[in-house]
Order: structure tokens, then C-alpha cells, then sequence
């Protein structure tokens, strides 16, 4: 949904969307669920809100695909674009709020849902925080089955320096 900022109220807006925005690599399975408040102070406009729904992302450890909800506060302050140009951005930095800009006086609420999916979505996602991996050896979901391969814990690099240091030991 686009949003004219010329067209919000003094008294401000409530608005309630659902919305799937597209994003790369992000598998959405639930459309998002914003609910958000937004309020206008001359040229700047406040989005206050909570936005959830549901992705699927795949495992680093294991690799399985498992769907994740997110839920999250999004507090944003939005300026003109042209204000980027101008030296007035030094003040807005210093602000405790998150800054964002709108252009030709529309604000677009997937990109506000967009953003915030893509700061809820974990570096390294795992299925759950014990997730214990795929064998090294054989491939084996070990959150199924225990295949019982021995891993060898010494990195080969670090077996070449022990045997190193054993012979220097010797002939020291
Ligand atoms: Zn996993
Ligand atoms: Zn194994």
C-alpha cells in the first residue's frame, strides 16, 4: 500500500494491511501483518507499528527447511529525500530514532515490511538452537539418527604441528 503523505490527517492514521512483499532468497508463508500508527509533523512523517507473519528459511546446520514467525516493533521516522541533500541530515543522525526517506511523497508499506522481515532474519539460521548438524563422514541428519561415524577432532594442520613439536622436544 502507498501512502500520500499530503493526504495523512493532523489527528494522524491507523491503518491495518496485509501484505507478501518479494524479496530474494526469502520464502514468505504467511503474508505479513502490519498494524501501524502513523503521524505527520510538516514534511516528517512517524510509522509506529508492529508487523508479523511467517518465513521459511533453511537450516545452517542441518539444511532442512523450517518455517520461523516473526514479530517485530518497527519505530521509523520518514523525511523527504530531498533532505538528504541538505545539511539538516547531521541533526537527524543524532536522533535516537531510525531514519528513513520517502520519495516523491509516497511512503510504500511493503517497503517498511520488507525491511523489517529482512532485519529479523538471522545471519546463521538454525532449526532450532540445539540443532545438531549433519555427519561430516556420512552425510546423516544426526537430529534423526545417530550414524556413529568416528570424527576425528585434530585438524590434520594441527597433527603436522604435534609431530613437530614431539621431534623439536627430542632433539632439545
Ligand atoms: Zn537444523
Ligand atoms: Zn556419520
Amino acid at each position: 500500500m502507498k501512502i500520500e503523505v499530503f493526504e495523512i490527517p493532523e489527528e494522524g492514521l491507523n491503518i491495518e494491511l496485509e501484505e507478501t512483499p518479494k524479496i530474494d532468497g526469502v520464502k514468505i508463508t504467511q503474508p505479513f501483518k502490519a498494524v501501524l500508527r502513523i503521524e505527520k509533523n510538516g514534511q516528517e512523517v512517524f510509522v509506529k507499528g508492529v508487523i508479523s507473519g511467517e518465513v521459511e528459511l533453511q537450516c545452517s546446520r542441518c539444511l532442512k527447511d523450517y518455517k520461523m514467525p516473526i514479530r517485530s516493533l518497527t519505530e521509523l521516522s520518514y523525511h523527504p529525500i530531498e533532505e538528504l541533500n541538505k545539511e539538516e541530515l547531521v541533526e537527524l543522525k543524532r536522533d535516537e530514532m531510525e531514519v528513513d526517506f520517502y520519495r516523491e511523497g509516497l511512503i510504500d508499506t511493503e517497503d517498511i515490511i520488507r525491511d523489517q522481515i529482512l532485519l529479523s532474519i538471522p545471519m546463521k539460521p538454525l532449526c532450532s538452537e540445539d540443532c545438531k548438524g549433519i555427519c561430516p563422514v556420512c552425510g546423516t541428519d544426526l537430529n534423526e539418527i545417530n550414524c556413529g561415524c568416528i570424527v576425528k577432532e585434530i585438524d590434520p594442520r594441527m597433527a603436522v604441528l604435534q609431530s613437530l613439536l614431539r621431534r623439536m622436544k627430542k632433539n632439545g
